[in-house]
């Protein structure tokens, strides 16, 4: 085959079915389990004002590095972003429409981040997720989790790990800048022996060299404090509930006290799940957490918040590796055959299509050989055949692609006829 001339960019893919079936049905089930607890869908521009995402912290590589960020044609031209997540936009659309609280969304779509592409990393990935706005309930914390959880489950996966962590409340009282305060001087002793990346990060937010992945900085991460000691009373209890609502349902977890996530808005829970069965930087299969200032960041009224989002390409991909989650079977119920020119099988095709029946045909007035070898390959399990004998005599041969065996039908009895043989 030539050399394309064009290729999807670097870190895309075109999705083709059976994949992109695969991905709507996993899509479609996180659509029932979300609705089945009380979210609505919320759809979001794909692009915002570059200011949203700028609060998702200056310091973070999403919003340093990583921002597909451009200029439109007004005059001022506008700084505008592709969403690289998509909390920060369901924000922004809280404060812009007040909604009655507690706003509970899922959503669904592309995020784009301009990354190193890999296996598992994209520039272009999707993610479904929820927020639940205007309570700091630790049990919606608890639902929010759980219904992460009830999803991989109903996926088949039964590999999943749960990650829980608590970051604290960075407010007057907030435990955070005791924590903060601890970290610094700690980071600040060990300085020589971090990546120089991360010495210029400590400088400007102590909290993201706990994100490295970097081999240099383990040691260090490894030694230094943890947020769960520090926190203040009030933010303990809220941990405490969460893991106590989480032990009821029966929701399996693993204290890891070095979870920050790479996003600077998170206070209290963290959390993040991963799939062992993939490669370790890549294991990550979703996270989330509270993020009680951002609507109040955004422009909004103070408003509490606790979300996650799901990658659903690396979902994909753990399910390829524990074998579950196959592709649901795509394809036709029919497939018409008409060796008279084609408008009878507009026509036939018309009416069994509004009658419910998926079906196809071939077009450019291929021989019957030809057609039959495309019904064939189209995995129908009946053809309805026409040639000039059938189309004279007002009937049309109904063939069973299973067994082989056939027989004329009456035009008008066609519809019937399918409807009974299908229910065999
Ligand atoms: P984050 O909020 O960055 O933790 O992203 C949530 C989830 O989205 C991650 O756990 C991954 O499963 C997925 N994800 C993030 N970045 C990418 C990417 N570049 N390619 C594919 N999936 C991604």
């Amino acid at each position: 085959m030539a050399e394309p001339t064009f290729r999807a960019p670097k870190g895309t893919r075109d999705i083709l079915a059976p994949d992109s079936t695969r991905l709507r049905a996993l899509v479609d089930e996180f659509a029932r389990l979300a609705g089945h607890s009380g979210f609505g869908e919320v759809v979001s521009p794909i692009f915002e004002d570059l200011g949203v995402f700028k609060r998702l912290g200056e310091s973070t590589d999403v919003v340093s590095k990583e921002m597909f960020d451009f200029c439109d044609k007004g005059d001022p031209p506008q700084r505008l972003a592709l969403r690289p997540e998509l909390t920060a936009g369901i924000c922004r659309a809280y404060a812009e429409h007040r909604p009655v609280p507690p706003w509970k969304v899922w959503y669904e779509g592309p995020q784009f981040r301009y990354e190193q592409p890999q296996a598992g990393r994209y520039r272009q990935f999707t993610q479904v997720g929820v927020e639940v706005l205007g309570t700091d309930d630790p049990q919606a914390d608890v639902d929010v989790i759980v219904l992460g959880a009830r999803f991989f489950e109903s996926l088949g996966l039964g590999r999943i790990e749960l990650a829980l962590n608590s970051l604290g409340s960075p407010g007057d009282s907030g435990s955070r800048r005791a924590y903060e305060q601890a970290l610094v001087e700690y980071l600040a002793q060990n300085r020589s022996l971090l990546s120089t990346q991360s010495q210029v990060t400590v400088e400007r937010n102590p909290l993201r060299v706990l994100d490295s992945k970097r081999e240099q900085d383990a040691a260090v991460i490894a030694g230094a404090p943890v947020m769960v000691d520090f926190l203040d009373d009030e933010s303990a209890a809220h941990f405490a509930a969460v893991r106590a609502g989480l032990d009821a349902v029966g929701v399996a977890y693993e204290i890891s006290p070095r979870l920050v996530r790479g996003l600077d808005y998170y206070t209290r829970t963290t959390f993040e799940f991963a799939a062992p069965a993939l490669a370790g930087a890549q294991n990550a299969v979703g996270g989330g957490g509270r993020y009680d200032g951002l609507v109040e960041d955004l422009g909004g009224p103070p408003t509490p918040g606790i979300g996650f989002a799901l990658g659903v390409d690396r979902i994909l991909l753990a399910c390829d590796a524990e074998g579950v989650f196959a592709a649901p079977a795509d394809g036709v119920d029919v497939f018409v055959v008409d060796v008279t020119g084609g408008t009878a099988a507009l026509m036939v095709c018309d009416r069994l299509r509004r009658a419910g029946m998926a079906v196809d045909r071939s077009y450019g007035g291929r021989s019957m050989k030809a057609q039959m070898k495309v019904a064939d390959r189209s995995g129908a399990s009946f053809a309805v055949i026409i040639g000039d004998d059938e189309l004279a005599a007002g009937v049309l041969t109904l063939r069973d692609m299973v067994d082989g065996s056939q027989y004329r039908v009456e035009a008008p009895r066609l519809v019937g006829e399918l409807i009974r043989k299908r229910r065999r």
